[in-house]
C-alpha cells in the first residue's frame, strides 16, 4: 500500500502564529501603552462575508489586538464607503484597514482599495502593495499566499529551485503567490483556465498550489510522488461539505505532503491578517527592522 502524504496542520500552525502576535501585543503594550488596532468595514449582508467578519473580530479580540467592525447598510453608496475609509485613514489608533469584499455592486471595488492607505493596507491589495511585492520589497502581503508560504517554509528548510505550478492567476491569490514562490527561488509556472495539458503541467511541480475554486479539480494522477500539494480553495458541495480544490482522498495517497480542507491555508488567512496588522503598527511608526 502507498505510503499517505503529511497532512499539513493549518490550525496548529495559525494558533501558534495567533499566540506569537498575542505575546508580542501584550510586550507593546506593556513598554508604550499602545495596542495595534484592526478596522474592518462589512457592507450589507452577504452571509459568508458575515460568518468571516465575525471570526476576525473574534480571534483579534482573543489575542488582545484592537479591533472593530464597522457595518454599514447594503445600500451604502461608493461616497459614504469613501468617506468612512477616510476617517479610517486619518484616525492615528487604525494601524490596519480591510474593506471586507464583495461588495455592493453600486460601489467600484477597485475605487475603495485605493482610497485605503497603503500604509494601512492590511489585505495587501492596494496597487502600492502589489508593487512593492512584484519589487522584492514587500511590506503587506495578501494575507491567503502570505500564510500558504509559512506553511510552505515550516516543512521544507529550502524552496530554492523547487519546480511551483500556481493554478490560477487571480490578483488576490494566484499572482502573490507566484511572486512569493519566485522570491523564494522555486522556477515558477503559473497555470490558468486557458493553460494547454493542464495534467501534464502540474505532473511536473514539485510544488503545487491549487487557487481555482472547483472543488475536487485536481486529481490524484496529475501529482507527482512526494510533491507538497497546497490547497487554497474552499468550495461548498451540494450536500454542504466543505472540500478544496484538490481531491484530497486521491491526492493523499500520491504527494508527500497537502494541506487539508478545512484545517489548511483557511486559519493562515485570518492569522496572516492579525500579523500584517502588527507589520502595519511598526512600519506606521518607523520600526522598519519589526515590519
Ligand atoms: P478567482 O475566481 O478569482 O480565480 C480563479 C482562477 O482559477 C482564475 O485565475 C482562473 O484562470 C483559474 N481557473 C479557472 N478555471 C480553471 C481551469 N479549468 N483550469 C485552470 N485554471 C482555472 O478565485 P480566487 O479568489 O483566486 O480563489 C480561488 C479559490 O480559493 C476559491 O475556492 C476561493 O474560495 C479560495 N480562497 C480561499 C482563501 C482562504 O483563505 N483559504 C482565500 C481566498 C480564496
Amino acid at each position: 500500500m502507498a505510503e499517505q502524504a503529511r497532512i499539513i496542520d493549518g490550525k496548529a500552525a495559525a494558533a501558534a502564529l495567533r499566540a506569537q502576535i498575542g505575546q508580542e501585543i501584550a510586550a507593546i503594550k506593556a513598554a508604550t501603552g499602545l495596542v495595534p488596532g484592526l478596522h474592518v468595514v462589512l457592507v450589507g449582508e452577504d452571509p459568508a462575508s458575515r460568518v468571516y467578519v465575525n471570526s476576525k473580530e473574534k480571534l483579534a479580540a482573543e489575542i488582545g489586538m484592537n479591533s472593530a467592525v464597522h457595518r454599514l447598510p447594503a445600500e451604502t453608496s461608493e461616497a459614504e464607503l469613501l468617506a468612512k475609509v477616510a476617517a479610517l485613514n486619518a484616525d492615528d489608533s487604525v494601524d490596519g484597514i480591510l474593506v471586507q469584499l464583495p461588495l455592493p455592486p453600486q460601489i467600484d471595488a477597485d475605487r475603495v482599495i485605493d482610497a485605503i492607505d497603503p500604509a494601512k493596507d492590511v489585505d495587501g491589495f492596494h496597487l502600492v502593495n502589489v508593487g512593492r511585492l512584484a519589487s522584492g520589497r514587500a511590506t503587506l502581503i495578501p494575507c491567503t499566499p502570505l500564510g500558504s508560504m509559512l506553511l510552505l517554509k515550516q516543512l521544507l528548510p529550502s524552496l530554492a529551485g523547487l519546480e511551483a505550478v500556481v493554478i490560477g492567476r487571480s490578483a488576490i491569490v494566484g499572482k502573490p503567490m507566484a511572486q512569493l514562490l519566485l522570491q523564494a527561488d522555486c522556477t515558477v509556472t503559473i497555470a490558468h483556465s486557458r493553460t494547454k495539458d493542464l495534467p501534464g503541467v502540474v505532473r511536473r511541480a514539485d510544488l503545487v498550489v491549487a487557487a481555482v475554486g472547483r472543488p475536487l479539480f485536481v486529481k490524484g494522477d496529475w501529482i507527482k510522488p512526494g510533491a507538497t500539494v497546497i490547497d487554497v480553495g474552499i468550495n461548498r458541495l451540494p450536500d454542504g461539505r466543505l472540500v478544496g480544490d484538490v481531491d484530497f482522498a486521491e491526492a493523499v495517497a500520491v504527494a508527500g505532503a497537502i494541506t487539508p480542507v478545512p484545517g489548511g491555508v483557511g486559519p493562515m488567512t485570518i492569522a496572516c491578517l492579525l500579523r500584517n496588522t502588527l507589520t502595519a503598527f511598526h512600519a506606521r511608526r518607523g520600526d522598519g527592522a519589526r515590519a
